[in-house]
């Protein structure tokens, strides 16, 4: 099939869920992406914070061919090694003693908060089952997780959503603290809002609100799926800050393209999650798992996360040029690859600019460019970017 056929076909048979782009992509390596004809990109989405590795890593393409042909799948019923030696990673690196395998990032923060929930409910105190979220945040899809999502548009049409979530503006202490009562379990955020706008925490927010959690006895749970696996220039976003969270939450780059997700969290609040308490066929078959041991190792030998924080300052640094020189531009946020350009006006024309000129950028919340490449995006390929985003904004400006 052809780009024209297949976009023809595919807008008459798959739902219209998806507003998409008039591409098609059928081959990527590093941070360039190929449609059929043979055009070149170059991703500076990856997936939405997916790919940080790059497109068909050949150490992930390895894995997966590896484990192919041994074995795709058996049962959460049996031992398995890749998913046993990813599960003892992921605790080695975090503050985490236990990991829930699941498939998205909507079913990791399903089962952290069903996890919340089952926590007090073994506890004895069933009535604490409630969750604050943050305005603007976004948590999936799911019934609950769309339920935890403070955006309406998410909500829009499938009311009466799970009961159960309060929610408050992000970096607003005061108002936290309002809201807690005797039924608040836990307290819900992204570190960095994603989806939201990449709004970063004000200085001391988190390290409030686990303090709050430690008084109160709720439980923090920070959803790391967007900023997880070194996205923020740290393994996890939470070591940026004096603090770590009960709970987190990871799915997009785990896996570099597979569908992973993972809920992972301190011993004496995991142990709610016994047998039987929750389950889902495909969390951490093998084969996914081999992917993601194959990403983790790639991410050591290449001191991944570190040279994150080194091309991420210097992207940043270059936006922050752009801001200068162009009125048009309100501010630029973000913490290592994962950044965002405030306008004053309508995002979606640049976008639509960039993919022109063979650039993918996204747009978010209307106005706020999301710059999300892969981790190893190279400076020269950024100034190709700056270099268009130079020539676009001084159009509109
Ligand atoms: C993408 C995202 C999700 C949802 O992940 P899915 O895999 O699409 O279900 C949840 N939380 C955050 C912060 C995200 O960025």
């Amino acid at each position: 099939m052809n780009s024209a056929e297949t976009m023809k076909t595919a807008d008459s048979v798959i739902t219209a869920t998806y507003k998409r782009f008039p591409v098609v992509f059928s081959k990527g390596r590093g941070a360039t992406l190929w449609d059929p004809e043979g055009r070149a990109f170059l991703d500076f989405v990856a997936g939405i914070a997916v790919c940080n590795l790059g497109h068909s890593h050949p150490g992930v393409a390895r894995a997966v061919a590896e484990q192919a042909k041994n074995l795709l799948h058996v049962s959460n019923l049996y031992y398995t090694v890749p998913q046993t030696r990813l599960a003892a990673w992921l605790v080695g690196n975090s503050f985490a003693d236990r990991v829930f395998f699941c498939n998205s990032g909507a079913e990791a923060n399903e089962a952290a908060i069903k996890l919340c929930r089952k926590y007090f409910s073994d506890k004895g105190q069933p009535q604490r089952f409630k969750i604050i979220a943050m305005e603007r945040s976004f948590h999936g899809r799911t019934m609950a997780a769309l339920s935890a999502t403070g955006q309406d548009k998410i909500k829009k049409g499938f009311s009466p959503v799970l009961a159960g979530f309060d929610f408050v503006p992000f970096n607003d202490i005061q108002a936290l603290k309002a809201k807690v009562d005797a039924e608040t379990a836990a307290v819900l955020l992204e570190p960095i809002q994603g989806e939201g706008g990449i709004r970063c925490p004000s200085p001391g927010y988190l390290e409030a609100v686990r303090e709050l959690c430690d008084a109160t006895g709720m439980l923090m749970v920070f959803d790391e799926v967007q900023t997880g696996m070194g996205r923020t220039g740290k393994l996890f976003a939470y070591e940026h800050f004096n603090m770590v969270p009960d709970i987190m939450t990871l799915a997009k780059a785990l896996g570099n393209g597979l569908p992973i997700g993972a809920m992972l969290a301190k011993e004496g609040v995991a142990e709610a999650f016994g047998a039987g308490a929750h389950a889902t066929t495909f969390g951490g078959t093998p084969i996914v798992t081999a992917a993601a041991l194959a990403v983790v190792t790639t991410m050591e030998q290449e001191r991944i996360v570190e040279k994150c924080r080194v091309t991420g300052a210097y992207f940043k640094g270059r936006l922050a040029v752009l801001a200068k020189q162009h009125a048009i531009v309100e501010d630029v946020r973000g913490e290592g690859l994962l950044l965002g350009m405030k306008l004053k006006g309508d995002g979606d024309a640049v976008v639509k600019t960039c993919m022109e000129k063979g650039f993918l950028i996204n747009c978010i919340q209307g106005n706020i460019l999301r710059f999300s490449p892969p981790l190893i995006i190279q400076e020269k390929e950024i100034d190709s970017l700056v270099v268009c985003l130079d020539e676009i904004l001084g159009t509109i400006s």
